[in-house]
């Protein structure tokens, strides 16, 4: 997503007509064909974890490891996630499991979980750059800057009022600054700086060329802007998006909440007939 920040949305603008909320989940087992022949890619924040205040305090239930470990093996390891965390702190949140993992939007990519093999996409970014952005934090307290490695958030949900005042800092470091590589993210209370040049979806499209992904039909689950991306390259991988929270452009189907998303994971692994796509 190389998006310009002056046309970037806040969140509470993305797009409004989809909130409707209707109790139960609405996406079929059905719909996802036999795990044999399936890739699972989940996002992790707010779509298999509940938000928390800071991005410290997520939790993982002690159900989830049990279903992403049983998904993994049904998938012949072919389950990742897929995330804007860095891969170690991927494996810090689900410690002691690991698993196969796209991580730093894109920079990342580990296939297979037992290894520490991580191709590497994109340069850490500029030490200057960063640091002018981490001074945005001191415009508010509870205003939170978590350094990614490939990138930098500055998370707002403590500091809501703030949103406006990070938004126009940022912009004014970007116009002093016109041919940096960077690109802004806007998520869910955080706006979140990177390189360009690397995405969830330029990380989902190379894994999905590796074994043992290849030649699987994807089944992406995800639920903020960064997703869209991935939504967006579904169709080319014959597979099928799903969003959590709203009904994004583009998705066969959207979950309420990350417990839905982890109940009707734990529900595939019930159904040994996973019926095939009609
Ligand atoms: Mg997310």
């Amino acid at each position: 997503m190389n998006q310009d920040l002056a046309e970037m949305p806040f969140e509470d603008e993305l797009s409004p007509e989809d909130e409707a909320s209707p109790e139960t989940v609405p996406v079929p087992r059905s719909l996802v064909p036999h795990l044999s022949e399936t890739a699972v890619l989940l996002d992790i924040d707010g779509t298999l974890l509940d938000l928390a205040p800071t991005p410290r305090e997520v939790w993982v239930p002690p159900g989830l490891s049990k279903t992403l470990n049983r998904l993994l093996q049904r998938t012949g390891g072919a389950l990742a996630l897929v995330s804007g965390r860095s891969l170690n702190d991927i494996d810090l949140i689900f410690a002691p499991d690991q698993y196969p993992a796209v991580g730093g939007h894109g920079a990342e990519m580990r296939l297979d979980p037992d290894s520490d093999a991580v191709a590497s996409h994109a340069p850490p970014m500029d030490k200057e750059l960063k640091r002018r952005l981490a001074a945005i934090a001191k415009l508010s307290p509870g205003i939170l800057l978590e350094d990614k490695g490939y990138s930098l958030a500055l998370h707002y949900r403590l500091a809501p009022h703030a949103e406006k005042a990070i938004y126009e800092a940022i912009s004014l470091i970007r116009a002093d600054l016109p041919n940096a590589p960077i690109e802004v993210l806007p998520g869910k209370s955080v706006f979140e700086i990177k390189h360009s040049g690397f995405t969830k979806a330029s990380g989902v499209r190379e894994l999905m060329t590796r074994e043992p992904f290849k030649g699987r039909r994807p089944f992406f689950i995800g639920d903020d802007v960064t997703d869209e991306s991935v939504f967006a390259i579904m169709p080319d991988l014959d597979g099928l998006a799903f969003s959590v929270g709203r009904r994004a452009h583009g998705v066969a189907g959207h979950f309420d909440a990350p417990s839905d998303v982890r109940e009707f994971l734990a529900h595939l692994l019930d159904d040994e007939r996973d019926a095939p796509l009609p």
